[in-house]
């Protein structure tokens, strides 16, 4: 097993984070802050000594694969935190590279947000010019992504112009599933085993909540940007569970005092064809919900079939076409790149056939290894490089057909080391995609599993997690509801 080694600092997590874009999905050991001597077998190892009383050694060595590389700098005593983080990467980047015989895409960014990241640059570094240069010089970032970045940040721009001062998004999380698919790495509940007891409590508790955000809200003087509700998958409720649902954020949430909605986006993913009806889908559009998600992953019957997605393609197509038939004037469909027994001709063939259908956005993710290793195993997976072509064909055919990219996120332990990202027709960006992934809004979650984001306050960003698992979140209701009730949600 290999071995984190990390002596005269704490940048630890860092060096794993950075280890895990060469060997995603491996446990590591550890060996930080006992000695400086290195430990015997494979390793990746920062050994920061002091040399005066204002400046420090840095010595990173990598050994892996019988390879052995050094490398030795010099620092200021006063490069700490995530400068020295940086200092570590740079030497340790390039070394990884040499014994891999790889270089990645987002280089040696391990964050998630590199379009936040890209918009700090820009300010720090005087435009964006320079910003997409710090990316490709000192980050390692390739000139593809740096522009994928720099093309999403100017995408965004009028979302960011256009909202609201002193406004919050809401989520509301139903996390529960009909079933569950075999990658998921959410906590969904398989609803089944909960109907007759769980849900229906849960959605009691959900209807108390929804009141207390609606008094906090007020108390505050807030105003709702956006209304998200997602899971799981809401819409494995039924259609009078969730007509009461729509029901109580209409009359809590909702209605402004003039009886105007004001808000910009409300969004409620129907992720799995299999829950979706006419009745249902009813419910949605007399609620004024304006953008749903009908999620493909797929449009290989085999590949769902592998991953535990009890639907065909064609029950996809046949719910987004009743959707459209219906109103629904804004439907996005999410993709997977890298599912076990997909392969190039299938996911491109997933691709056109999404394009043909014309959904207003297409979300394009890659599959996250970091669940069910099993499955994985005991499957055939498409290579690195495969995965990375099916984002590529993505990206070129969704250009070449009026989509662009909007927004984008990375996962730890993703497939092929690239990027989720969300592709538009003009004018279909979601706003609260954006923000969300900016943090640039509070959030309020409401419900388990949800967390709720407060932005701008003096701790920055404060997150706010209330549980994972629904029958936690009802045992615990009343201690999570009175910390709640004294949240201090911050103004820009
Ligand atoms: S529908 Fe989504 S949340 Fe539900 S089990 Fe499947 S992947 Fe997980």
């Amino acid at each position: 097993m290999m071995t984190i080694h990390a002596f005269g600092h704490t940048r630890s997590y860092e060096m794993e984070a950075l280890l895990k874009l060469f060997i995603p999905a491996t446990q590591f050991s550890f060996s930080i802050g006992e000695t400086p001597e290195l430990p015997d077998g494979e390793y990746l190892s920062a050994v920061l000594e002091q040399v005066s009383d204002d400046t420090n050694r840095l010595t990173c060595r990598t050994a892996w694969n019988g390879q052995t590389h050094t490398q030795s700098a010099l620092l200021s005593a006063a490069v700490q935190g995530n400068d020295l983080d940086r200092e570590i990467s740079a030497q340790l980047y390039p070394q990884l590279c040499e014994i891999s015989g790889q270089t990645l895409p987002w280089g040696m960014l391990t964050g998630i947000r590199p379009v936040n990241l890209l918009r700090r640059f820009t300010v720090r570094d005087g435009g964006l010019q320079n910003a997409m240069d710090t990316f490709r010089r000192v980050w390692h970032v390739s000139d593809q992504k740096t522009k994928l970045a720099a093309r999403i940040l100017q995408v965004q721009q009028p979302i960011f112009d256009a909202t609201p001062p002193d406004a919050v998004s809401i989520y509301v999380s139903i996390p529960f599933c009909p079933t569950r698919c075999r990658y998921c790495s959410f906590v969904s509940n398989s609803v089944s085993r909960m109907k007759q007891t769980i849900l229906p409590q849960y959605l009691e508790k959900l209807r108390d909540e929804i009141i207390l955000v609606s008094e906090l809200i007020a108390a505050q003087n807030l105003t709702i940007d956006t209304l998200y509700i997602g899971g799981g998958t809401p819409t494995v409720l039924d259609a009078a569970q969730l007509a009461d649902l729509m029901g109580w954020l209409d009359t809590y949430i909702l209605s402004a005092p003039d009886g105007k909605r004001r808000i910009r986006e409300y969004t409620v993913e129907a992720g799995r064809p299999d829950t979706i009806t006419r009745e249902k889908l009813q419910v949605l559009l007399d609620s004024g919900v304006t953008r749903i998600s009908v999620n493909p992953q797929s449009f290989q019957d085999n590949v769902l079939e592998a991953a535990g997605r009890p639907h065909t393609a064609q029950d996809t197509v046949d719910q987004f076409l009743l959707a459209k038939e219906m109103g629904f004037r804004n439907i996005n469909m999410d993709f997977i790149a890298g599912l076990p027994c997909d392969t190039i001709e299938g996911f491109r063939e997933s691709i056109d056939r999404a394009i043909a259908l014309s959904p207003e956005s297409i979300t394009v993710h890659c599959l996250s290894l970091k669940k069910a290793a099993d499955f994985y195993a005991s499957l055939p997976m498409p290579s690195a490089q495969t995965v990375n072509d099916m984002v590529e064909y993505a990206q070129r055919m969704l250009l070449e057909n009026g989509y662009a990219p909007y927004y984008l996120y990375r996962q730890k332990n993703m497939a092929a080391n690239l990027e989720n990202v969300g592709y538009a027709k003009p004018g279909f960006e979601s706003p609260y995609n954006i923000l969300m992934m900016d943090d640039s809004q509070s959030i309020l979650g409401i419900g388990s599993g949800a967390s709720t984001k407060l932005i701008g306050g003096q701790r920055g960003i404060e997150r706010v997690t209330e549980c994972k698992y629904p029958d936690e979140y009802l045992r615990r209701y009343d201690e999570l509801m009175a910390k709640k009730r004294s949240l201090v949600i911050p103004k820009h």
